[in-house]
């Protein structure tokens, strides 16, 4: 059962270029991605800074426009919705942003902050208000005598909290999670982790989750995207990603992370060779230029992502004869 779908997705931006008179390239930052994402599931997406990441998420929530493809919600495709039906979809899913601080209105009272999409969408008013965001309050573990405190009043993870009580608010069916702990202490980092996975139990939320992060991806995600330079290199579930990765690059990931567990070498590093730039990407595989295992077809042949098992998708020339 598919809750969110994204089919065919594309997205290229202008790069900036000197020469005025030559006209500018296009760098595609998002190159035909496709994949799903069931209720109640948590697909982790997870690559280096600047693979196109977080621009999938824009183009998910529609803060930017698609050059071409279809996310879908419930089968139905979010481009295509009238203002109306939009704006009933809008309560299905909900974001949550990497810095909780700039996302959160400096001027506003915690409590107004928790309470505005409640208002917004007129689904409370006056003493039945306050008592939905008093459970909110409690709900993601801020004390209730900070409903009337300001964002700078307080700590990080506390605003982090702020953020998914405001995006739970509406009983969103998926949560995009773009980058939510990356700006935290480690130790907070898991409170929040631990809280989010609480939050899904409960209302059976799913959650697109971003991060750069394995070992926070390893933890919360049931199945794992790897996108390398604006295209999905690997998708298979969380143990099989992480057991028997079989994308070169998926590999050179997790060998350049010594041990999972050390969480101050948990980042993505190492790995051989620079990043390409966007643009001017490499022809063929865009990882021929760091890949051990390169082929004379991966310069020019672009691998498609296909099969190598059930529910494990891989593009690499290495792969595709077995998967026929
Ligand atoms: Fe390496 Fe070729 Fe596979 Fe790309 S297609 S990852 S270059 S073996």
């Amino acid at each position: 059962m598919k809750l969110l779908e994204v089919i065919n997705l594309k997205k290229a931006f202008a790069s900036r270029q000197n020469d005025f008179i030559r006209k500018p390239e296009l760098v595609k930052a998002v190159d035909d991605i496709s994949f799903a994402v069931a209720p109640g599931e948590t697909l982790g997406l997870v690559g280096e800074s600047g693979c196109g990441k977080s621009t999938v998420a824009k183009l998910i929530m529609r803060l930017l426009s698609p050059d071409s493809g279809e996310v879908r919600l419930d089968g139905d495709n979010l481009a295509t919705l009238s203002a109306n039906k939009m704006r009933a979809k809008r309560r299905e899913i909900q974001m949550i942003f990497q810095d909780p601080y700039t996302s959160l209105n400096p001027r506003l009272r915690a409590e107004e902050i928790v309470g505005e999409p409640l208002v917004n969408f007129g689904l409370a008013s006056g003493i039945e208000l306050m008592q939905r965001v008093a459970e909110l309050f409690a709900k993601v573990g801020l004390a209730d005598d900070q409903r009337r405190k300001f964002p700078h009043e307080f700590s990080g993870g506390q605003r982090q909290r702020l953020g998914i009580a405001r995006a739970i608010a509406l009983n969103p069916k998926i949560i995009v999670c773009d980058e939510p702990v990356s700006a935290l202490d480690v130790s907070i980092q898991a409170q929040i982790i631990n809280l989010m996975r609480d939050l899904q139990q409960e209302y059976g939320l799913a959650y697109l989750f971003i991060s750069h992060d394995l070992a926070v991806i390893e933890h919360i995600s049931h199945r794992v995207a790897v996108m390398y330079l604006g295209r999905i290199v690997e998708l298979t579930d969380t143990r099989t990603l992480f057991s028997n990765p079989r994308h070169p690059y998926t590999q050179s990931l997790l060998d350049s992370v010594p041990t999972l567990d050390r969480r101050d070498a948990r980042q993505l590093v190492d790995i051989e060779g620079e990043v390409p730039s966007a643009n001017n990407p490499p022809s063929g595989c865009q990882f021929h230029p760091r890949c051990r295992h390169a082929l004379e077809k991966c310069r020019t042949d672009a691998p498609a992502l296909v099969k190598v098992s059930e529910c494990h998708l891989v593009a690499c020339h290495l792969h595709l004869a077995a998967a026929g």
